[in-house]
């Protein structure tokens, strides 16, 4: 299903999805932009508190220790699709990551082995938490 159409969804964008679409305007650089839209409207809510239920609050990239408290008390943590949407990957928790900020902009914007290394861990990781 192509998840494009999903840019409507912005006018019922929910309270607690305003931080992810900060995230969105943050870039400026039109195809990554657009994937960061793709993957902040086109996602169910519901996942995204089940991975931080599962996968806890903290970047799940190795030995990252950037996840930072807010004035609010929360931890912040942004919740990534390990294959984009827009690639065919699933909304689903087997697709899911939680990274810190400086994380998850790599994960879209490095290099292309950067990417493929951080999808590969972020994968396995997964699995081994799932399991
Ligand atoms: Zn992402
Ligand atoms: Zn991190």
């Amino acid at each position: 299903m192509d998840q494009r159409g999903s840019y409507t969804l912005k006018g019922v964008i929910l309270k607690n999805e305003l931080e992810d679409e900060k995230v969105a305007e943050i870039s400026n650089e039109e195809p990554e932009r657009r994937e960061y839209l793709i993957e902040t409207y086109a996602r169910n809510r519901g996942w995204v508190a089940e991975a931080k239920n599962r996968f806890g609050v903290y970047c799940m990239c190795e030995n990252c220790q950037n996840t930072f408290i807010k004035l609010d008390g929360q931890p912040y943590i942004e919740v990534h699709h390990i294959v984009a949407l827009s690639d065919g990957g699933e909304d689903s928790l087997w697709n899911l990551a939680v990274l810190c900020a400086h994380h998850h902009r790599m994960a879209h914007f490095a290099d292309k082995k950067t990417q493929l290394d951080l999808k590969d861990a972020l994968l396995r990781e997964t699995h081994v938490r799932l399991n």
